[in-house]
């Protein structure tokens, strides 16, 4: 995710606090009840214990004029323990029906997005399952926490950490990533763009049908589906994946900025190992929701952003897409990675400034300014997550990067992401990770940068530099 001018925001201090979510402390005491949450920090109810899902098969038809929604949503998944009873996350259109095998199912929706599904049949551990939920109900215009509806009359789905509970039900925690088959029906004049390889674009009568296939696992936030009147760029990359891109009738001028993809995907691809995916794009949308996000394949961008914007959501295909945040505390793996790579690597290697200046002025400028270093970026608390990760995210890594030198730092990421692979990671393992690559104690940098709520000391700010100017 990268926020519409968080640089003011930043600097004038004007984040917003938000309370933390209360813990959940009633575990469940029926073993044969799945957990309604998996306990995340900062949102325990997230995701559901009990089962583990491979697959999404979502049908939706949406009609633009009246948001009138449709759904089918049909999940794959394996129980891990026995089943009397189990919970799904969705907070989309009223249910129609659930079965659980193809039997009817019992069903109650409680909370914000809980929904307790009571199959005729316990499930038997080990074994596979299909559970399928029929829904139909106005969408709901959330602006950027699900449902946004765009100026042309078409709609989008868009947020972090929630927003695929507005339109299908699934189990919503990075934890349990899935492959991912998207089928929509339209009126025929309005186009669909989702995640992954379109498998299907043909009109049936007066409706266009089509679908969408990941291929590769998906974490729930970063699915996404778009409708509205949109034209298409087609590119390819030398290797020959093909590349789809969307752009929403008032957002045509980004097209320029689009067509360095195959060039933003090569730099990305040389500094963190293989693009993971097999079809990449991006999503211009001419509705202003506030930020762009790293939605699979194809980032959703907001209008007049800048190429540093894109090199920031193509980095999150690594960071964030390909290997995940264990917990929502992690996020600087997301976040500073993404930034360090848009803010400083980018301009570095692609346009040869001097970031090292870039750094030293940023530190002379932030050094005195206690809100600058006031959240953490190891744990930053419950709503601060989209924060300091973008203005402190950088400089603990172009530092870490001085202190351990080039010839460790950039095998060490690479190799971090692999060990990774379409998975989950989080900070103390990646601290122990770099630590593992390098002969210098790591405990006091790491703990200055990450966990601390004031400007490290100078031996951390300024490792490695043999001098330090004007400072
Ligand atoms: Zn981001």
């Amino acid at each position: 995710m990268r926020l519409s001018g968080w640089m003011c925001a930043a600097v004038a201090g004007a984040l917003v606090a938000v309370s933390p979510t209360p813990a959940n402390a009633d575990a469940p005491i029926d073993p044969l009840v799945g957990a309604p949450g998996l306990g995340d920090p900062y949102y325990p109810l997230d995701g559901n214990g009990g089962y583990d899902v491979q697959h999404y098969d979502v049908a939706i038809d949406y009609d633009p004029p009246t948001h009138w929604l449709t759904g089918t949503t049909k999940i794959s998944a394996t129980a891990t323990q026995g089943l009397a009873r189990f919970n799904l996350d969705f907070a989309g259109p009223q249910l129609r029906m659930v079965t659980v095998n193809q039997l009817p199912a019992a069903f109650e929706r409680n909370g914000e997005h809980e929904l307790t599904v009571t199959p005729l049949l316990p499930l038997l551990p080990g074994l596979p399952f299909i559970v399928t939920v029929d829904y139909a109900g106005p969408a709901v215009n959330t602006e950027g926490e699900g449902w946004t509806f765009a100026p042309s009359g078409g709609a989008f789905v868009a947020g972090e950490p929630h927003s695929a509970t507005s339109w299908y039900p699934l189990n919503d925690t990075p934890l349990d990533k899935a492959t991912f088959a998207l089928h929509a029906t339209v009126p025929a004049e309005w186009e669909v763009v989702s995640n992954g390889v379109r498998t299907e674009n043909v009109l049936r009568g007066d409706k266009r049908a089509v679908s969408w296939v990941s291929t590769k696992p998906v974490v729930g936030y970063l699915t996404t589906v778009a409708i509205d009147k949109f034209d298409y760029l087609e590119q390819r990359r030398a290797n020959g994946t093909p590349l789809v891109s969307a752009f929403a009738p008032d957002a045509q001028e980004q097209r320029e900025t689009e067509q360095r993809l195959p060039e933003i995907l090569d730099f990305i691809e040389s500094l963190y190992g293989p693009y993971p995916f097999d079809t990449a794009g991006g999503i211009y949308l001419d509705a202003d929701i506030g930020f762009s996000l790293e939605t699979q394949t194809r980032p959703l961008y907001a209008p007049m952003i800048d190429l540093q914007t894109v090199v920031h959501e193509i980095a999150h295909q690594w960071w964030g897409d390909w290997v995940s945040v264990r917990h929502w505390s992690d996020i600087c793996l997301n976040e500073c990675f993404a930034s360090y790579t848009a803010d400083y690597l980018w301009p570095e290697r692609m346009a040869g400034r001097n970031v090292d200046d870039d750094y030293r002025e940023t530190i002379r400028r932030s050094r005195d300014n206690a809100k600058f270093w006031s959240i953490p970026l190891e744990n930053p608390g419950a709503g601060n997550e989209f924060t300091s990760v973008y203005y402190r995210g950088p400089l603990f890594l172009h530092a870490l990067r001085k202190q351990i030198g080039d010839a460790v730092f950039f095998p060490a990421v690479r190799d971090f992401l692999a060990a990774h692979a379409y998975g989950n990671a989080s900070m103390p393992e990646f601290r122990a990770f770099v630590q593992s690559r390098s002969p210098m104690n790591l405990v006091g940098f790491f703990d200055a940068w990450l966990n601390r709520t004031e400007l490290p000391p100078e031996e951390y700010l300024f490792p490695g530099w043999s001098a330090s100017p004007g400072l």
